[in-house]
């Protein structure tokens, strides 16, 4: 009998990709979104499927699903800081009351449920890299706290239903991913940067560049979520890409990469950007012998020429992608 996933933000990036695996491997495959920052465009393809349907539904209402479960994934969430700052109280509740409603749904389905958690419940890290026993440094009501404490809060909720309740929860940290699919216009540096380099602008660096992250390529990232839900692991675990590079040089790789001549403009640092960012995960590698095995020229490259694919007038759908302009103050 085929296996019924619940997979929310399924027209996200990431919520995307996992549709892909599921329906590949042949799982009945309930997609759900609320369509706010996912596209439709992500999963029309799968649509064809019989072991694929979507259901238009926003997860902060009660979730009415009639057949068996025995797998959620909940993916659903504004995830790029401008979303942060353009949606905030969505953001909040869909990391709270939204994954309330998923727990609560699990539960009484029986099923397991897995949580995309975020390296963002690390805040601004003063240790680095950053363990899975390191608690944070977040500030609660600057404009990331909406998205770092929602994620918090969801941690917190789903090892209260594991323990409570005796849910079979996993917990995903998430660290910064890029691949096909993701946004050009949402703020993040690499469609940023990407988006720059094909309209022939400049490329706009928040502050001096030093700040470092370290980026995933999206297939390593799905198959780590995959050993994770069939792990026996509850507590939370990191799932990112150690290989670390200050922003500066990540411009400067991606000029490189794409021949362009563009020149690079330094603009104000948002408030509270994290300077240093890097996953440990020596937890992924042992536990569910897990890495990252698809470096950054070769992810970069897959992932300008699907930018590059795109419409002339998908490209000047960029928005401004200046991160203070949206701060209320
Ligand atoms: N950033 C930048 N220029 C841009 C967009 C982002 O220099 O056009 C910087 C941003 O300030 C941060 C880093 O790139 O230091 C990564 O930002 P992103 O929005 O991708 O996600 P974050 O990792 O901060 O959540």
């Amino acid at each position: 009998m085929r296996k019924n996933i619940l997979i929310t933000g399924a027209a996200g990036f990431l919520g995307s990709h996992l549709c892909d695996l599921y329906v590949k491997k042949d799982f009945h495959v309930i997609a759900m979104d609320n369509l706010i920052t996912g596209e439709l465009k992500n999963i029309n393809h799968l649509l064809k499927y019989d072991n694929f349907e979507f259901i238009h539904h926003d997860v902060t209402n009660y979730i009415d699903i009639s057949c068996r479960l025995d797998y959620i994934l909940h993916f659903a969430s504004p995830a790029s800081p401008i979303d942060y700052l353009k949606i905030p109280i969505q953001t909040l509740k869909v990391g709270s009351l939204g994954t309330h409603n998923c727990l609560g749904l699990a539960k009484s389905k029986n099923a397991r449920i897995l949580i995309a958690s975020t390296s963002e419940v690390y805040g601004d890290p003063q240790i680095h890299p950053q363990e899975e026993s390191y608690w944070g440094h977040v500030n609660p009501i600057g404009p990331r706290g909406v998205y770092d404490e929602a994620k918090r809060f969801q941690e917190a909720i789903t090892m209260a239903y594991h323990k409570f309740h005796g849910l079979e929860t996993r917990i995903a940290r998430i660290f910064n991913t890029y691949g096909p699919r993701m946004r050009l216009n949402d703020g993040r540096v690499l469609p940023a940067f990407i988006g720059q380099v094909l309209r022939g602008d400049d490329l706009t660096i928040f502050g001096d560049g030093s700040q470092t992250r370290s980026f995933c390529y999206i297939d390593d990232l799905i198959a780590g979520i995959d050993l994770l839900l069939n792990s026996d692991y509850s507590d939370p675990i990191n799932l990112g890409n150690p290989s670390e590079i200050s922003i500066r040089d990540f411009a400067k790789e991606i000029i490189k990469m794409s021949g362009s001549k563009q020149k690079i403009i330094y603009k104000e640092l948002p408030m509270d950007d994290p300077k240093k960012r890097q996953p440990d995960i020596t937890k992924a590698k042992d536990i569910l012998s897990w890495e990252p095995r698809i470096d950054r020229s070769e992810g970069l490259k897959i992932t300008y020429d699907y930018f590059n694919s795109l419409s002339e007038e998908e490209l000047k759908k960029t928005e401004h992608n200046d991160f203070n302009k949206y701060i209320i103050r």
